[in-house]
């Protein structure tokens, strides 16, 4: 076992206990695959600003913020607040409340394409939906995707992560428009609906390259395809969405994370005619939840939304652009080496020459791994895989101690693989 893997078990026993017990109970002793990770995963019990702690009573600085939904971080006062008061007034009922349709004013006023939106209970769910708008307009079933592209845990999209194609499911690359013209002109007749992340989050934090999403949409439309933006993530990167950085009008927009508060959440948004085939009266679906738009999740996300300013987004890109050059700079002093994919306030790092493009299979597996160990043992909690985000409530000061610990942590892993 290596010291890194020893000492983080030396630290978090009390997290080895409850880890036992979750997998008597869950397989794995997880619920949550993107999260997982061994010899097994540290329990949180609490989350104030940017930081959680642990069983064994640990602070960490938190770069995950629940994989980009708390863009605020945890606990945001405002946040809280307005959670009080709905809890207080009844967490859910079955009706339409006044913060849902202020958040769906709030998504149409701030995204240029969404006319008219529908609330579901997760981003898997808006998936869901979308896919199936799609299917009902254009009377095709089948979809379109990017390799290594995420777009929830439903089986026909949860593949495409994996790079696999299935029968109602085509795979094209990422920054390619042209595979995906390829597979429209063979396929046009089936394809209800072209699915992309401007940033590809799962996949490693892949930017879109300029034009791309626009020749994509432009080829879905030629073929009678929809196209939709997931911007499950990618909403934290303009107010207007990242599709507003891209000159593209999607169909539909998938919306999730932090447009809930950091509640379950989920959204479809898009094109009024579109949408309509989703409206009860007119009886073409029948698509309902028991929790879709409840009023202490719309009411925080109102919240979160408001507060998610233009100035607030440039003040996290400019800190991400900091501890890029930070973690890069520390890379090297350890003889590491160092790449990343960035866009905005989103990073995932790589300990390759090169950072991939569109993967998740990762020549870096080992030291990755060591890594992340090595940044939980030095008190930073980021994604297994490499992937940090930032929130509002990160300072200046923040990240220069995010620095100092991921030095250290860099300064371990160096030890190990040498
Ligand atoms: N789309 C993207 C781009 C995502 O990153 C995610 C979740 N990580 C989803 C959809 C699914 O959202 P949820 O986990 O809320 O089902």
């Amino acid at each position: 076992m290596s010291q890194v893997e020893q000492q983080y078990r030396d630290r978090t026993p009390r997290s080895a206990e409850l880890a036992a017990a979750a997998s008597v109970v869950m397989p794995g002793g997880d619920t949550r695959a993107a999260a997982h990770y061994e010899p097994y995963g540290v329990t949180l019990v609490r989350g104030e600003g940017p930081f959680v702690w642990d069983a064994d009573g640990h602070r960490y600085i938190d770069l995950t913020v629940n994989y980009t939904s708390l863009v605020h971080g945890h606990a945001y006062p405002p946040v809280v607040e307005v959670m009080r008061e709905w809890a207080g007034r009844g967490t859910a009922w079955a009706a339409r409340c006044e913060p849902q349709i202020a958040l769906a004013e709030m998504l149409v006023e701030r995204v240029a394409s969404v006319d008219t939106v529908r609330f579901t209970s997760s981003g898997t769910e808006a998936a869901m939906l979308a896919i199936h708008i799609a299917r009902v307009v254009t009377g095709r079933h089948k979809i379109l995707m990017a390799r290594h592209g995420y777009h929830g845990s439903m089986e026909e999209t949860e593949i495409g992560l994996l790079g696999i194609e299935g029968p109602n499911t085509f795979l094209a690359e990422y920054g390619d428009a042209a595979d995906f013209a390829r597979v429209l002109a063979q396929h046009g007749d089936d394809i209800a609906c072209v699915l992309l992340e401007p940033v590809m989050g799962a996949g490693g934090i892949v930017p879109a390259p300029p034009g791309f999403l626009a020749a994509v949409a432009a080829a879905a439309r030629r073929a009678g395809a929809l196209f939709i933006a997931d911007e499950v993530i990618c909403f934290r990167l303009a107010t207007g969405g990242a599709q507003s950085l891209h000159d593209v009008t999607p169909d539909m927009t998938m919306f999730g994370k932090l447009i809930g508060g950091g509640l379950p959440v989920g959204a479809v948004g898009g094109r009024a005619e579109v949408m309509a085939v989703s409206d009860p009266r007119n009886l073409r679906m029948f698509v309902s939840g028991t929790f879709n738009g409840n009023p202490m999740t719309t009411a925080a996300g109102t919240v979160a939304v408001r507060e998610l300013s233009g100035e607030r987004i440039a003040v996290m890109h400019q800190l991400m652009g900091r501890l890029r050059v930070g973690l890069e700079a520390a890379a090297r002093r350890h003889g590491l080496p160092f790449a990343a994919n960035h866009a905005g306030s989103l990073l995932n790092v790589f300990f390759s020459p090169e950072a991939p493009k569109a993967t998740i299979v990762r020549e870096d597996a080992a030291a990755i791994r060591l890594f992340h160990l090595a940044a939980l043992n030095h008190g930073l909690f980021i994604a297994p895989r490499g992937m940090m985000a930032l929130s509002t409530v990160v300072t200046d000061a923040l990240v220069t101690e995010v620095v100092e610990r991921a030095d250290a942590a860099m300064a371990d892993v160096a030890r190990e693989v040498a």
